[in-house]
């Protein structure tokens, strides 16, 4: 089936005009009411121009406007499929990822840590108080590190910090003092609570994995809960770690 014309009367007033033209004896009256038609077809093409600009002008501003909360929805997403909802942080698969893209470039200092006892908190004080203090926990956490790197839950009540090109002294300066801010620390739900963490800390080189780096720090993590809690415990050398090759 064909389109219609769109332009169906104004081709006939242009044929009819054309005749008129051509016909050496058509009558000053005949110019006239041909030249008649010429305008008011021509005004009304011109009214029809200006609404169809005006209706498109509307729909590029609507269509922006689309555009922008389409970016600012795919922003979103991506920050609600990194973070943890219970407190904000990095969860486990953004860390991971981040730990992967770190040791691509360069070394990466883990700090894992892990509130003592915590079970107890849950158990006397209630679920919700525990929530609360993982939340305080993190705001120690990302309040000590600020931008020396990027802080993650990566299990209950287990969290991590990641510092990239930060030699192992430095990172274990600072888990201490993500450890004292954490014992210091006053949680408005339980103002008598004394909370504390235990910590593993590891160096890793570039070109090792998150398993790797990880797996380190846990142990020294395990090993700082072995001997007391409330300790900052860092992995062995990674050259002592790593098979010959
Ligand atoms: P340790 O000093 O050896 O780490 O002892 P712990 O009691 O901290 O460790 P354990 O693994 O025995 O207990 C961890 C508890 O954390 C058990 C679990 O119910 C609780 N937990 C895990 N995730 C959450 C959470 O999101 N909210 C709360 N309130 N509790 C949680
Ligand atoms: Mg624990
Ligand atoms: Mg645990």
């Amino acid at each position: 089936m064909s389109e219609p014309d769109l332009f169906e009367l104004e081709n006939s007033a242009v044929a009819g005009a054309r005749a008129v033209f051509c016909n050496p004896d058509a009558g000053a009256e005949a110019y006239r009411r041909t030249l008649g038609e010429l305008i008011g077809h021509y005004e009304r093409l011109m009214r029809e121009t200006r609404r169809l600009i005006r209706r498109s002008d509307r729909e590029e501003l609507e269509m922006n406007r689309l555009n922008q909360r389409l970016q600012e929805l795919a922003r979103e997403l991506e920050f609600r499929a990194t973070r943890d909802t219970l407190t904000g942080a990095l969860n486990r698969g953004a860390v991971i990822e981040q730990a992967g893209v770190i040791l691509a470039g360069g070394s990466l200092a883990l700090i894992v840590l892990d509130i003592d006892h915590f079970k107890r908190v849950n158990d006397t004080l209630g679920h919700p108080v525990g929530d609360a203090v993982i939340r305080g926990v993190t705001e120690c956490l990302t309040q000590t590190v600020l931008d020396a790197g990027m802080v993650g839950r990566v299990g209950g009540e287990e969290f991590a910090a990641l510092l990239p090109a930060r030699p192992l002294g430095a990172a274990m300066d600072l888990a201490n003092r993500i450890r004292l801010r954490i014992a210091a620390h006053t949680f408005a739900e339980a103002p008598e609570l004394q909370v504390t963490a235990s910590f593993g800390v590891s160096w890793n080189p570039r070109g090792t994995s998150f398993e790797y780096a990880y797996g380190r720090a846990d142990e020294a993590l395990y090993e700082a809960k072995r001997s007391g809690r409330n300790r900052v415990v860092s992995a062995q050398a990674p050259e002592a770690a790593l098979p010959l090759s």
